[in-house]
Order: structure tokens, then C-alpha cells, then sequence
């Protein structure tokens, strides 16, 4: 004798010929593979700069992130070819760590698009400082991206969403002693998230830490890490950057981004073959 549901259930577990589950890259080992970008440009041309950062921001990132046993690390930098984000590189790269600044125009709008695409299939962002005007996030977020700044701030950045997981084992505030100011408005879509919100001394707030969501890529922007101060040696913003990258890990990653799909039969034709 058949479950009285039996009629209306039995079609609940089949798949549906026309939507098979897009096949996921798998993680290798389970590693979340990192790419640490900086444009590292500061670095060579200003002591001060060369002075906190010696071998570059890209290399003190690196290191903190190379203590995390689930993550391998690979780093890349402006001058290489491509600047070093190659279809090859990207196609290996569950997370990519963004900072940079001087070379924004320079920077390589057929690159730019390559790193949008993969962030659209499943590539995670991160985000850093000055890195909210590249033109990735430009791309990206599709608005001006313009802020008020001004050089030579303190900032006391407040955790603004405790549940976020890239605020675990964060304070609920961390004093910045030296930073350079970002004021709203931030002209940014609006956020998912807006984990941290910052104030500045000199009386201006900011939304310092957002998360978006770009096709099925998991972005965070992070404001903390103007070149002149040594904020990426701080425990609490290693500790924030190092969630972030386990956020945005992909869970599913595609070889490119979703396309449209003609639907022919219809779903419940293919049911009642
Ligand atoms: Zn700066």
C-alpha cells in the first residue's frame, strides 16, 4: 500500500533535469588558497614607508596569514606581468587580498575585468584602504566609490554587527592611533553587512568594514592601512583580515560567471515524462 503523500512527495526529491547542481572546483586539501596583491609602489620610493614595511605590505600580510594552517599563501605585485594575476593565478585563488593606491589609473582595465569575472563565479575579495577607488571595486560596486578624506587622524573603529563571523574574537572597539581619515559619505552600494564603523577624532564616522555579495562572490572591504602608519602589524586588524579570508572563502566556485539559461522543456514538462 503506497503513503497516502506518496503523490504529491515523490516529485519532491528528484532532480530536475533541466537544473543540475553547477559543478563546484573543490578546495585542494581543504586549503583556502590566498593571493596577497599590493601594488607596492610606497614601499620603494619612501623610507618612512620601506621603514614599517620593509619588504613590502603584501609580505607582512602574507606572514600573518601563513600562520593560519588552512591557508597557502601566494603573493603578486603591480610590476609583474599582468601584475601578476594571470587567468592561471585567479583560477587558483580562492581569495584575493587587494591593496593599493598610487597606480590606480595605470592599472590594467583588461585585468580589472579578468579579477571581476572570477569574483562573479565564486572568488572571494578582500578589500584594503585606498583600495575602495581601484578600479576592481569600481567595477565592481558600480558607484562613484568617492569618500572625504584627510591625512593624519585617530580612529577608534567600533564592531557594528558582533554576530558577523568576521568579527570573532574582535573587541568590541580598537583604537587606531595614527590613520588617515575616511568620512562618509561613502558613496558604496549598500552594504550586506557593515561589520565595523569608524570614528575618526576630527569628528567624522565611517562605514570602515562592509561586506557585499557580487554574483556568488563573498567581498569585504576593510578601511584600516594607510601606508605610513603600521597598522597591518596590529593583532586585532591581522585577526580581522584573517576572518575575512575564511568569509570569503567560496563554498562553490565555478569555471565562470552564471549565464542565462533557455529552459526548454518546461520544468513540469520534464516531471510528467
Ligand atoms: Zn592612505
Amino acid at each position: 500500500m503506497s503513503h497516502p503523500f506518496a503523490t504529491i512527495w515523490s516529485d519532491a526529491f528528484k532532480t530536475p533535469p533541466n537544473y543540475p547542481p553547477h559543478p563546484p572546483i573543490q578546495r585542494r586539501g581543504n586549503m583556502i588558497k590566498v593571493t596577497v596583491w599590493n601594488e607596492f609602489h610606497h614601499e620603494k620610493t619612501q623610507e618612512p614607508v620601506r621603514k614599517i614595511y620593509p619588504e613590502g605590505i603584501h609580505e607582512c600580510i602574507a606572514g600573518f596569514l601563513r600562520k593560519d594552517e588552512e591557508i597557502t599563501v601566494r603573493t603578486a605585485v603591480f610590476d609583474m606581468p599582468e601584475h601578476g594575476l594571470t587567468e592561471d593565478v585567479l583560477s587558483d585563488t580562492d581569495v584575493l587580498v587587494f591593496w593599493n593606491h598610487m597606480l590606480q589609473d595605470e592599472f590594467s582595465d583588461e585585468v580589472a575585468e579578468r579579477v571581476k569575472r572570477h569574483v562573479q563565479a565564486g572568488m572571494g575579495l578582500v578589500v584594503l584602504h585606498s583600495g575602495h577607488y581601484s578600479k576592481i571595486m569600481r567595477l565592481l560596486m558600480g558607484t562613484s566609490m568617492t569618500l572625504r578624506w584627510r591625512h593624519g587622524d585617530r580612529e577608534r573603529l567600533f564592531v557594528t554587527c558582533p554576530s558577523h563571523p568576521i568579527a570573532q574574537g574582535v573587541p568590541a572597539w580598537i583604537d587606531i592611533p595614527e590613520e588617515e581619515m575616511y568620512g562618509e559619505y561613502f558613496d558604496i552600494p549598500k552594504p550586506d553587512d557593515v561589520v565595523f564603523t569608524g570614528w575618526f577624532a576630527g569628528g567624522e564616522v565611517f562605514r570602515s568594514g562592509c561586506t557585499f555579495t557580487r554574483g556568488l562572490g563573498k567581498i569585504f572591504y576593510f578601511q584600516p592601512g594607510h601606508e605610513e602608519y603600521p597598522i597591518y602589524h596590529m593583532p586585532e586588524i591581522q585577526q580581522i583580515i584573517s576572518n575575512a579570508v575564511h568569509w570569503c572563502a567560496p563554498f562553490r566556485r565555478l569555471d565562470a560567471p552564471l549565464d542565462n539559461v533557455a529552459v526548454n522543456p518546461s520544468i513540469e514538462e520534464e516531471y510528467r515524462e
